[in-house]
């Protein structure tokens, strides 16, 4: 490993804080003068960087906002996936009871159900293609 290697697994060390630097690395620029420097020098700036920025605190207020939006976006992705579960859960039941009630053969009623559970879930997501395609429709016009 040369010193450009070993400055370069020095600046690799700031990069991922707390990682700490290889044996190799901090026993070379011990013996190093041009890499001992490097290292002080780089190790000075850290310091300076650090107590000149220092960590950004976010008041109580802003904590809240954002744990709320990402609420309202658990929220969303959950009611998008809503129609989903509740058609296909009711298309599986309702084509568990058909096979069990029903005087036709179960597996012709369960291929008919698994069959008309697939054209429906289309229909549905053309419903809500459609739907998205308005939606941004309305976002495209308004600004
Ligand atoms: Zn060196």
């Amino acid at each position: 490993m040369d010193c450009e290697d070993i400055q370069d697994r020095i600046m690799d060390g700031f990069v991922e804080p707390g990682r700490s630097l290889p044996a190799e690395v901090t026993a070379h620029f011990a013996s190093c003068v041009t890499c001992g420097d490097f290292a002080r020098r780089q190790f000075a700036l850290d310091t300076q960087l650090d107590d000149h920025f220092g960590a950004i605190r976010l008041d109580q207020s802003v904590r809240s906002r954002i744990a709320l939006a990402v609420g309202r976006e658990r929220r969303a992705e959950r009611a998008f996936l809503l129609p989903d579960v509740v058609h296909l859960t009711t298309c599986a039941g309702a084509t568990m009871v058909c096979a069990a009630a029903l005087p036709a053969s179960p597996s012709v009623v369960v291929a008919s159900g698994v069959l008309l559970t697939a054209v429906s879930y289309v229909a549905l997501a053309l419903v809500r293609s459609a739907f998205e395609s308005m939606d941004r429709g309305e976002a495209g016009t308004s600004g």
